[in-house]
C-alpha cells in the first residue's frame, strides 16, 4: 500500500511538471493590426515583414523584425507613431490620426486573419 502511495506521487510529480514545462514554454507572439477598432492583419513577431497599413485616413509602414514591431513611416499629421516600436507582449503603438491600433498578444488569434 506504501508502495501504490510512492508511485502515484510520483506519477503526480511528473504530471506537475510536465504541466509546469508546458506553462513555462514561451509561446510565439503575434502583432494585430486594428483599424477603427477593426482587426486588419495579424502577423507572428518572428516574422520579418515589412507591411504597408492602409487606412481610410492614411498609411503606415510596419516593420517585424528581430522580435520587434516598428512603425518605420506614417504620413500621419503628428507623426507621433513615426519611430515607436513594441518589444514586449502588451505593448501597444497607437496613431489616432488613421485610427490605428497595432498591439502584441498571444498567436491563438492568428487562424483568425481575413485578408
Ligand atoms: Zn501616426
Amino acid at each position: 500500500m506504501k508502495r501504490d502511495i510512492a508511485l502515484l506521487a510520483v506519477v503526480l510529480a511528473v504530471c506537475a511538471a510536465a504541466y509546469g514545462l508546458l506553462l513555462l514554454r514561451p509561446s510565439a507572439e503575434s502583432v494585430k493590426i486594428f483599424v477603427d477598432g477593426q482587426l486588419q492583419k495579424t502577423f507572428l513577431l518572428a516574422d520579418n515583414t515589412e507591411y504597408i497599413i492602409k487606412t481610410p485616413y492614411g498609411a503606415n509602414t510596419l516593420i517585424i523584425q528581430n522580435k520587434t514591431a516598428r512603425i518605420a513611416y506614417s504620413d500621419c499629421p503628428n507623426g507621433l507613431c513615426r519611430g515607436a516600436t513594441i518589444v514586449r507582449r502588451g505593448e501597444s503603438i497607437i496613431c489616432a490620426p488613421h485610427h490605428l491600433l497595432v498591439t502584441t498578444g498571444r498567436a491563438a488569434g492568428v487562424d483568425a486573419v481575413s485578408g
